[in-house]
């Protein structure tokens, strides 16, 4: 398959190529990338055409934090726990659909119940569902009473740390996900900015974790919850928020020893925003947490917390608006969303960027993201490992 475009974005690094083209190998991967008339001239003329002559193809997009088993309705977990899984089941390949709608190729589920996600993982790999490359980490870590403790993974000690980390790699997550801190959508147990679990035992989740040759994504909204989680050598930081008091009180602690920490590890930082930004109503606040991580050299990487409340599946490039806002470069906003999230997620090898070799995620939107960021909302076309879909936005 080849498909053609007005512009070509290989990558947000790249040098964009004015009438190009991406040939698709049958496996799903990227065979050439170059001007329009070279490319053609390495096809047959049976080759599958998509000519976009008005739109920007680029690689396609990555969420770094979602979670498929919610409905980003008003209470999501009242929703969850009213739903059996065969319901959920439908419910959770119908957000995966929405997902790509959006343009993102590649989502990693955080949190789901009963290893629903990793099905659905396979089941889109297999070709069966429409959907993005799904990454997954099963029941997230917390402690008895904890923060999600109802998706099914209270550890208790230093033991069943252990032994929740072999039944995900054993049951086939691609991460491990940990509640380090409270969070605010369970009644009772820590409060967001309350830590859940210690430096030693965060050590613990990711000397089992690397045993098990997976990445650890810790949730963390206190400081000293992300101060542990930089200590204990995590992955990524989701939220990050660096809270020490109610949200409420805006009451946050900016410690720049701990921001060095984080950036000198390379761990990534996922801010894990939705479309809510806008009505965030410490915005300011917001903004100058995202500058001092950002001053201290800390990569961040897009994610929207896909199905908590108000956080919809279609509302990747909304979300993007807040860095925007922040006053962040348009390429360096589609890097946080392809190259630098690829490398968050451990695939900076193939995907993220369009180059032989490389997965066919690409998507076409009407516009210059390099100019206008706005223009990733405007998807028009998807190519999801080489499979073509049509965005409801588009067909309907
Ligand atoms: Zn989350």
């Amino acid at each position: 398959m080849i498909v053609t475009a007005g512009r070509v974005l290989t990558a947000p690094d790249e040098e964009p190529l004015q009438d190009g083209a991406v040939l698709v190998a049958a496996d799903g991967t990227i065979s050439a990338v170059g001007p329009r008339a070279d490319v053609i001239r390495l096809t047959g003329p049976a080759v599958d055409r998509w000519d976009l002559p008005d739109d920007t193809v680029l690689p396609g997009l990555v969420n770094c934090h979602v979670h498929l088993a919610l409905d980003a309705g008003p209470d999501p977990v009242g929703a969850l726990r009213d739903t059996d899984d065969g319901v959920l089941r439908s419910a959770m390949a119908e957000r995966a659909r929405r997902l790509l709608d959006a343009g993102v190729t590649t989502a990693r589920d955080l949190g789901d119940r009963g290893g629903l996600a990793a099905e659905l993982r396979d089941t889109i790999a297999a070709g069966a569902v429409t959907g993005p490359r799904l990454l997954n980490a099963g029941a997230p870590l917390t402690v008895p009473g904890g923060h999600f403790w109802f998706l099914g993974g209270e550890v208790a000690d230093d033991a069943s740390i252990r032994a929740a980390v072999a039944d995900r790699a054993r049951r086939g997550a691609d991460v491990i996900k940990v509640m380090a801190s409270g969070g605010h959508m369970t009644p009772g147990g820590a409060a967001m900015w309350e830590p859940q679990f210690d430096v030693r035992q965060l050590g613990v989740v990711v000397d089992a974790a690397r045993e098990a040759g997976l990445p650890v994504a810790a949730h963390a909204h206190g400081t000293g919850s992300i101060a542990a989680c930089a200590q204990a050598g995590v992955d990524t930081i989701e939220h990050c928020t660096w809270l020490v008091g109610s949200p409420a009180e805006g009451r946050y602690e900016t410690p720049g020893h701990v921001a060095e920490m984080i950036a000198a590890a390379g761990i990534y930082v996922c801010p894990a925003r939705s479309s809510g930004w806008a009505r965030f109503p410490r915005l300011d606040s917001l903004l100058d947490r995202l500058a001092f991580m950002d001053g201290h050299g800390i990569r961040m990487v897009a994610g929207t917390d896909a199905g908590v409340t108000g956080s919809r599946f279609e509302d990747f490039a909304a979300g993007l608006g807040l860095y925007a806002r922040a006053g962040w470069s348009p390429a360096r906003i589609l890097a946080m969303a392809t190259t630098e999230a690829a490398a968050a997620v451990g695939l900076a090898d193939s995907i993220g960027r369009l180059a032989p070799g490389f997965s066919a995620d690409l998507i076409a939107v009407s516009g210059d993201p390099l100019t206008d960021p706005a223009a990733l909302g405007r998807v028009r076309f998807v190519l999801a490992r080489g499979r073509p879909h049509v965005p409801a936005q588009v067909s309907a």
